[in-house]
């Protein structure tokens, strides 16, 4: 009920105003956000690819519905993966990419267009993209993009989505040699007729997805923070003989940093997804709708002292 009002109200213009201007919000979303500027994202990039972990850097600014925003949008990919590479972070740092932020709502061959120019920023700064997967309303468009784009750049990353009910079909049909697929629960609002909405059901489709992927001859890369299903993917790697370099676990920047720092002290790769701009609303309202005591501590921040 409360994940869904705060879903619906990562849509809302009213709610948008009020929370952007809310005293401390700002300060809490700074928790899940690296910061507002390419400098703080690189800086960010910097420390935790120094302490052994991977990371995908993520530009807030999703949901475009004009040429312009999704222009600029194609132009701060292409400055932050020109900054990578300067900067040495290529080999550890790719970036994910929402197909709304580049156009997807005006025009699919806008959206294929743009991606495709960011593809290329990635690819001559010596790393990849994922395209991260949005609204069940989407996951056609995205699916169709993403083998357009592999084509040309076939380690462009693919995301699953656990709770649609045709994750596992997904998954059988990505799980070929050479494919990028991040397997995650799904963030958006999904109605019952396509998706589960039990926890405990997806949860279950996460784990037959991963036995297709982890039996598959893909890359796997397990998008979770729940303890319980990382302990069935150390159970999964073990049954299918799978070396520490054929699959990665990734989890969201400021969610459980410790369980990262365990499993690549354990030998794990771990790739942390970091979000910065100053479009942070509905991110961070995603974030919020994930786990109620983050919005008890939003409440606590707005509460007079
Ligand atoms: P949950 O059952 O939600 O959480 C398990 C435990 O993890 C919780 O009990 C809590 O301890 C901790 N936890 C989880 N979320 C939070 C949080 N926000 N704050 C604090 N603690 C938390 N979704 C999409 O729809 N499309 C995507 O492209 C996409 N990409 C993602 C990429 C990465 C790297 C990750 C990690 C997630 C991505 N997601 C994406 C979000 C995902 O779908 C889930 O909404 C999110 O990861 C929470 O699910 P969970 O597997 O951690 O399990």
């Amino acid at each position: 009920m409360i994940r869904r009002a705060l879903l619906a109200a990562s849509h809302s213009g009213g709610a948008r105003r009020v929370v952007e201007t809310a005293p401390f919000a700002r300060d809490v979303a700074r928790r899940f956000i690296a910061g507002e500027t390419a400098a703080d994202a690189a800086r960010v990039t910097e420390r935790l690819t120094g302490e052994g972990l991977l990371v995908t850097l993520d530009v807030l600014g999703e949901d475009v519905h004009d040429k312009e925003r999704a222009e600029t949008n194609v132009g701060t990919y292409r400055e932050l993966l020109e900054r990578l590479h300067a900067e040495g972070l290529g080999s550890r740092a790719e970036v994910s990419l929402k197909l709304s932020a580049v156009g997807r709502a005006l025009d699919e061959e806008l959206a294929l267009d743009n991606a495709r120019r960011v593809c290329e920023a990635a690819a001559t700064a010596g790393t990849t993209v994922t395209l991260d997967m949005e609204e069940p309303e989407a996951v056609d468009a995205t699916f169709r993009t993403l083998h357009e784009l592999r084509r040309d750049h076939p380690t462009v990353g693919a995301v699953v989505q656990a709770y649609l009910r045709r994750a596992e079909e997904y998954c059988a049909d990505l799980a070929y040699e050479g494919s990028r697929v991040r397997l995650c629960k799904g963030a958006y609002a999904a109605p019952e007729a396509i998706a589960f909405v039990e926890k405990d059901e997806i949860d279950k489709s996460f784990v037959r997805c991963m036995k297709v992927l982890m039996a598959g001859k893909g890359y796997p890369m397990l998008a979770t923070h729940d303890p319980r299903l990382i302990e069935i993917a150390e159970a999964l790697t073990l049954l299918n003989d799978r070396d520490a370099g054929t699959f990665e676990y990734q989890m969201l920047y400021g969610v459980r940093p410790q369980e990262q720092r365990r499993l690549a002290a354990e030998g794990a790769q771990v790739r942390v997804y970091v979000a910065y701009g100053r479009d942070w609303y509905a991110y961070f309202m995603r974030r919020l709708a994930e786990k109620p005591a983050n919005l008890r501590m939003v409440m606590r921040s707005l509460a007079p002292a």
